[in-house]
């Protein structure tokens, strides 16, 4: 087939060289390859001199114009020779491009996990699919659930609101640092039990936007008395944190 150079769109990342574009059963089929001169061993970290064969990864990327994205790389097994490395043959990594064993982009898992987030977990499956992605609830779920991955650092306005796993059965508590527009932490339940526990070792915390029932006022009141709470403020961020901050990588001051 005739070879074509990356397409703008697509936006790969530079090391990988598109091969071929192809649309089977309707889905954008792109062979691509890695354009990395020596991968390096995840273990030890030393660049690979030998390699030992190769094999393609199905890796499900972003829609285009509707259609589904799949992308083949080729992706090669290599030997570590550091003696002293546990590791003896290793794959090739598309990081940060995929992680490590993943079947989708880490956008594409970005864009879910900010749908679920903006809609309330279920409901972003069906809008999902409306917008070209193959999906679950359970997926998700599951995205919103990996959620977040890092320590939690010095929070200082603080947003509170509940969050819908299934909607009208099981709700959790999503809790953002309003400064950074991001969300810094998911709580199993809604209760205002769990809520002051999560704000009481916060004691850094000034300011508590939240809505307007009464669970989180008191969870504030009683954990935070020195904190100024307010009401709605999250409300209107949150719109903006699903489906912008996320979902664009956007950084809020
Ligand atoms: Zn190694």
């Amino acid at each position: 087939m005739k070879k074509k150079e990356t397409p703008a769109p697509l936006a790969l990342p530079e090391e990988l060289k598109v091969t071929e574009i192809a649309m089977i059963d309707e889905v954008f089929t792109i062979t691509a390859h890695s354009t990395r001169s020596a991968p390096c061993c995840p273990l030890c970290g030393i660049p690979a001199q030998r390699f030992h064969s190769h094999y393609f990864r199905r890796i499900t990327d972003l829609p285009s114009g509707g259609k589904r994205v799949c992308l083949r790389v080729l992706v090669r097994k290599c030997f570590c020779d550091v003696s002293t490395c546990a590791r003896k043959i290793f794959a090739e990594r598309l990081t940060p491009f995929v992680a490590p064993l993943a079947r989708v982009t880490a956008r594409l898992f970005q864009v879910v996990q900010a749908l679920g987030l903006a809609t309330g977990g279920m409901p972003g499956a069906r809008l999902a699919q409306r917008l070209g992605i193959k999906t679950s609830w359970m997926t998700v779920l599951r995205r919103i659930m990996a959620l977040p991955t890092g320590p939690i650092q010095q929070v200082i306005e603080l947003g509170i609101d509940d969050f819908a796993f299934r909607r009208g059965r099981k709700y959790g508590t999503i809790l953002v640092d309003m400064r950074s527009h991001r969300v810094i932490d998911i709580l199993p339940d809604r209760s205002a039990e769990t809520a002051a526990a999560w704000i009481a070792a916060h004691p850094e915390i000034e300011l508590v936007s939240r809505d307007r029932g009464g669970d989180y006022a008191s969870a504030a009141k009683t954990a935070a008395p020195q904190a100024v709470q307010c009401a709605d403020r999250f409300h209107v961020l949150v719109r903006r944190i699903g489906a912008y901050s996320i979902l664009f990588g956007e950084r809020g001051g």
